[in-house]
């Protein structure tokens, strides 16, 4: 299944992390929402992201080192909708400029929110101003409240 995806985060204490090539940065605590992208399969791409062992290629492989994914959505689309998404998300939340965009013009792909009810909101927000049908995933452990209602 071809398509976008956004993690969400929660890293629990405000720490200097390596970034690869983009250097040591300092993160603050909170919730943070990446938005990426797999062309050939979304299902695969996001499995990776919960492994722990693997040889680091993104930066978003940095910082899943010490943050938790606490929920995943998956949105299966043709088109590349990612850079989109963070367009959107930058109007109204933190964006971490650089940060996953090294492929794009896009000032980052990475969105930070000391709460997460402003982060699943702003989210939630994005995806339901751009129309698109998605489907929230959640993450093995922790395990916390969803992001949305079930139905
Ligand atoms: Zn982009």
């Amino acid at each position: 299944m071809k398509g976008s995806y956004i993690l969400l985060l929660e890293l629990n204490e405000s720490q200097d992390i390596g970034v690869g090539r983009l250097g040591i940065w300092l993160f603050l605590k909170g919730f943070y929402a990446y938005v990426g992208s797999a062309l050939n399969g979304i299902e695969a791409r996001v499995s990776r992201h919960f492994r722990r062992k693997k040889k680091y290629h993104w930066h978003i492989d940095y910082l899943l080192d010490r943050a938790d994914i606490y929920e995943v959505v998956l949105i299966p689309i043709e088109e590349r909708l990612e850079c989109t998404l963070a367009r959107a998300l930058k109007e109204e939340l933190t964006c971490i400029r650089r940060f996953g965009s090294s492929d794009c013009r896009c000032s980052g792909h990475l969105f930070y929110a000391a709460e997460r009810n402003e982060l699943n909101t702003q989210v939630v927000d994005a995806l339901t101003n751009l129309a698109v049908t998605y489907s929230p995933h959640l993450a093995p452990a922790p395990r916390l409240p969803p992001l949305l209602p079930e139905s």
